[in-house]
């Protein structure tokens, strides 16, 4: 019987052979997610905030393997973010469009399909999407945005506090997550999604004086005065100056020159204050109340006292960025303590960059470099090799697809990113993309950041502000800081042209047939009450 042809078992014996061979070949992954960590406040990123070296553990990640300089996201918020790292699909096919929508987790996602390929899956720490995670074999997540200090977690069988400092113990969770698969058969994928370093900015206890000793550099452009801008960006709602507020976010002191009140105040760091014990509350105060009180000497103002809520903000985010740093140390210490770190790729990067005080402001969603740049660091021992910075267009659609690739697994042709893998093994195919696509959709919403999508390509960058029909062009070579809107410029007027239709072909592309509502003159008037 031809069943049992000898030429026919030796082929069914060499094909099991090479299957066992590659499901032990098949690397682990361990993907480190922050949240609202800006590339410029990583040292490998060389931005200006590289002296104060804020990452030495991230940065030696970057010398061991791979640092993506034109990482972008598609939709610069949180709960969009990591629906589209779910799915490999762009916010208006994922559904989830803006923050408080609820994640359809029945739709197809990258864990459920590693999980299907034999991958041992979980997530410890922030999810955000409103629904529980679907395809992980152990999960246990913050609720909503969770706190720093004595975080809740729900898991499956319910609800628990666990005190401590959130990074600190998303990361405990994570490492005894990884001591479990130590000895597994299978390959396994961890997600280990901090918090930090979200607003309202609260630093792990021991690092409350860290900075207080050097000079921390100012953006450029913390005074811009949006001169060239279309309307949108002077009706903002997320200045240092008229939003961040002195007591919530920045910790201050009750004081004759703080903030006004405003629509987008936010009061979370006064909530997360009255969660410590009193014992963390007190060591809080001894690090916060003589700085406080040299401010209410100072009685400063305007420009001043700008300066001095940027210098607070700045040293309370780096802060929150040291103890992630440090939880990277912890992860990779474990990976080469249990000989796993030759086998496992590691992958740092987060949901969105972040204003650190650039063009004035704090928070993200707009389409400028600040906010749209993700930071994107792989290492894979024995294929990257150690040092590599690459300049390719990448975005968060490509995650689901790079998981799925790397686990040897198929990835469905409904998804539409493209995975990582030759970029990682240095070779760009000749047809890798030359811009990519943007949409964000809040508005008017917190922050009132107009709706806009645009491109960008390693050259330029268009965004359309379709609800007020106002562009923005600018060319990055020569003016990276985007202070000279070009749109009008006779000079790129060509090029304007031609990046319109690019647009157009798009939004056809990737099936985004949203982004058409314009104002009646009426809802303009409403919200452009200063003209
Ligand atoms: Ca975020």
């Amino acid at each position: 019987m031809a069943l049992f042809h000898p030429q026919t078992v030796s082929v069914v014996v060499f094909v099991a052979c090479i299957s066992s061979v590659l499901a032990a070949d098949r690397p682990n992954i361990v993907f480190i997610f922050t949240d609202d960590h800006a590339p410029h406040a990583i040292g490998s990123y060389n931005g200006w905030l590289k002296d104060v070296n804020p990452t030495p553990n991230i940065d030696r990640l970057a010398s061991q393997g791979i640092l993506f300089q034109n990482s972008f996201c598609t939709n610069s918020i949180c709960g969009p973010s990591r629906a589209v790292i779910q799915t490999g699909k762009h916010s208006h096919l994922n559904g989830f469009m803006r923050n408080g929508n609820k994640f359809d987790g029945d739709q197809q996602t990258f864990p459920k399909l590693l999980r299907k390929a034999g991958y041992r899956t979980a997530i410890t720490g922030k999810w955000h999407l409103g629904t529980d995670p679907q395809g992980f074999d152990y999960w246990k997540i913050l609720p909503g945005q969770g706190a720093y200090y004595n975080p809740v977690f729900r898991s499956p069988t319910g609800t628990e506090m666990i005190e401590g400092h959130c990074t600190d113990i998303v990361t405990d969770l994570a490492l005894a997550w990884l001591e479990e698969q130590v000895n597994s058969e299978q390959p396994f994928m961890l997600m280990c999604q901090h918090k930090a370093p979200h607003r309202p900015w609260m630093p792990a206890l021991r690092h409350l004086n860290l900075y207080d000793d050097i000079d921390i550099p100012e953006p450029a452009t913390l005074f811009d005065n949006y001169e060239d801008n279309a309307s949108p960006l002077r009706h903002h709602e997320m200045g240092i100056d008229r939003h961040m507020d002195l007591i919530s976010d920045c910790f201050g002191p009750e004081f004759p020159n703080r903030t006004p009140t405003n629509k987008s105040r936010d009061l979370s760091g006064i909530r997360n204050l009255r969660k410590m014990t009193p014992a963390q509350r007190a060591t809080w105060d001894a690090a916060f109340d003589p700085k406080n009180n040299e401010l209410r000497k100072l009685s400063l103002s305007g420009r001043e006292l700008v300066r001095w809520k940027y210098h607070r903000y700045i040293r309370n985010y780096l802060r929150c960025v040291k103890g992630i740093d440090e939880s990277v140390g912890r992860l990779l210490n474990f990976l080469s303590a249990k000989g796993l770190d030759k086998n496992t790729i590691v992958i740092y990067s987060s949901d969105q960059g972040f204003f650190l005080g650039d063009h004035g402001l704090f928070d993200k969603r707009w389409m400028y470099e600040e906010s749209l740049a993700m930071p994107l660091i792989i290492t894979w021992p024995g294929v990257t090799p150690p040092g590599t910075v690459n300049t390719d267009l990448v975005q968060n659609l490509d995650y689901a697809e790079t998981f799925l690739d790397l686990a040897q697994a198929p990835v469905p042709d409904d998804m539409q990113g493209r995975s990582l893998v030759p970029l990682l093994n240095g070779t760009t195919p000749t047809d890798w993309r030359k811009s990519i696509y943007y949409h964000y959709y809040e508005y008017p919403s917190y922050h009132m950041v107009a709706r806009h999508n645009g491109l960008r390509t390693k050259k330029y960058k268009l965004i359309h502000f379709y609800q007020f029909d106002e562009w923005e062009f600018y060319d990055l070579l020569e003016d990276p800081d985007e202070l000279r809107n070009q749109y009008s410029n006779p000079r790129y007027a060509d090029i304007v042209t031609r990046l319109k239709g690019r647009l157009a072909s798009l939004k056809k592309d990737y099936r985004d047939d949203s982004g058409t509502s314009r104002f009646t003159p009426q809802q303009r008037r409403k919200f452009r009450p200063a003209g």
